[in-house]
């Protein structure tokens, strides 16, 4: 759907013209998973899908939401923002809208909104449809309701709400989103998915780290080989239950490894002080989980350097490491992901495969050769099918820009 339809479609059900459009990116992470909540990094890249939102006053006092993707349409007086029903999609908009206030006490709604989503994003298959959400939410009303004027707030001599610079100002847009989700959807994410969608850069990938929100950009220069994400469509997820057990799981690890080696995290610890430290982990699984941590920061590490050195090959194998360690140590794959991860390490052609994402269900990525990517669909998807009776999809990324006003 092109940004003109979406106006039409804004037009016809408002009976007023779209004064503003603005667009947030899903992401998707390249490595380094399950290393955020352990002090470690993470690889993300924005993506060139995402969610739009078009907005124009109103003068009723109210916060009308519809999106071109669902059924239900709200209506919310500004005066009376709370979490609605669990489930609302609109949760996802209200909560930025919140929080903005919460967090900048001179920010102000004084007017009501007519408010048109779009997002083409799969949703709830870990691309980050709800990051995307709430990123571009965040960024229209920050600007809206810190009332710039003119409001400028991209290219030469632009002027960010609250007295931010550029980058400051994307990290703020993160946070505002990584609170809504905590608090309106309920869902206890790290920032990583807010972050990709904010601070994501053409033909970069993020090199962040979740603890510190350190990070730098670094060029994804991949000749004659794409990044493909490959849908599983499985309806298992990463539930609420299986992450926290990770989470305090790697808590054990850090409590039994600190009498030996006081730590904050396990990504403090680098292979060779595994060596010295794993024995005073009794706990068995446990002790998978904090090896796993350990080897994926050591991965991410590599592959950034990698990357930054044209070893691709070198990247993709990378990749593969960590999903057998997310399949043998975490216990995060499954039988979908594991399928597509297995089919996609026999093509020819395929430098590395993995599961991105929570886990269970959601999506692979994987770096394939121009001339293999049919043969990778065919085969993959066959294979697949024959294993688990799903048929999966397939989507040559382009790694895109991070928020922006676009109209
Ligand atoms: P994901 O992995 O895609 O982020 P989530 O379950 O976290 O999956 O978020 C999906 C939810 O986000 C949807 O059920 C819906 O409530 C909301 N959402 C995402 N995109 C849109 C959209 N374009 N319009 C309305 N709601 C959306
Ligand atoms: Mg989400």
């Amino acid at each position: 759907m092109t940004t003109q339809e979406m106006k039409v479609a804004f037009e016809q059900a408002y009976g007023q013209k779209a004064e503003k459009v603005f667009f947030a990116p899903g992401r998707v992470n390249l490595i380094g998973e399950h290393t955020d909540y352990n002090g470690g990094c993470v690889f993300p890249c924005a993506l060139s899908f995402g969610a739009w939102l078009l907005l124009a006053k109103n003068n009723d006092k109210v916060l009308r939401f519809r999106s071109l993707n669902m059924p239900q349409v709200y209506e919310i007086p500004i005066d009376a923002i709370k979490p609605q029903p669990d489930r609302a999609w609109c949760n996802y908009a209200l909560g930025c809208i919140d929080i903005i206030v919460r967090r900048h006490p001179e920010a102000k709604l004084t007017s009501g909104y007519d408010i048109l989503y779009f997002g083409n994003v799969p949703a709830g298959a870990g691309l980050s449809s709800s990051a995307a959400m709430e990123v571009v939410t965040a960024r229209a009303f920050t600007e809206e309701m810190a009332d710039l004027t003119p409001s400028l707030s991209q290219g030469e001599g632009a002027k960010f709400p609250f007295g931010y610079d550029e980058k400051a100002y994307r990290t703020e847009l993160a946070l505002i989103g990584q609170a809504c989700e905590h608090e309106y959807a309920g869902v206890m994410c790290g920032v990583m998915d807010q972050f990709a969608s904010a601070q994501g850069k053409k033909d970069h990938a993020i090199y962040l780290n979740c603890d510190t929100l350190e990070f730098e950009h670094v060029p994804v220069k991949l000749e004659g080989i794409k990044v493909v994400i490959s849908n599983t469509h499985s309806p298992h997820h990463l539930d609420s239950g299986a992450y926290n057990d990770r989470v305090r799981q790697c808590h054990t690890a850090v409590e039994q490894i600190s009498k030996v080696k006081p730590i904050k995290f396990l990504a403090e610890l680098t292979p060779e002080d595994w060596e010295q430290v794993e024995g005073a982990i009794t706990d068995p699984i446990a002790k998978k989980r904090a090896r796993h941590v350990v080897g994926e920061v050591a991965r991410t590490a590599a592959a950034v350097e990698a990357l930054k050195k044209g070893e691709i090959a070198y990247f993709g194998e990378l990749m593969t490491a960590s999903h057998v360690s997310l399949r043998d140590d975490y216990e995060v794959t499954g039988k979908e992901l594991d399928s597509l991860a297995a089919a996609a390490w026999q093509v020819e052609g395929v430098l590395g495969s993995r599961m991105t994402g929570g886990g269970f269900g959601g999506c692979t990525v994987s770096l394939v050769k121009d001339e293999a990517i049919e043969e990778f669909k065919r085969f993959v998807g066959a294979e697949y099918e024959k294993a688990t009776g799903l048929k999966a999809d397939f989507y040559v990324a382009e790694i895109g820009d991070g928020v922006m006003r676009l109209e």
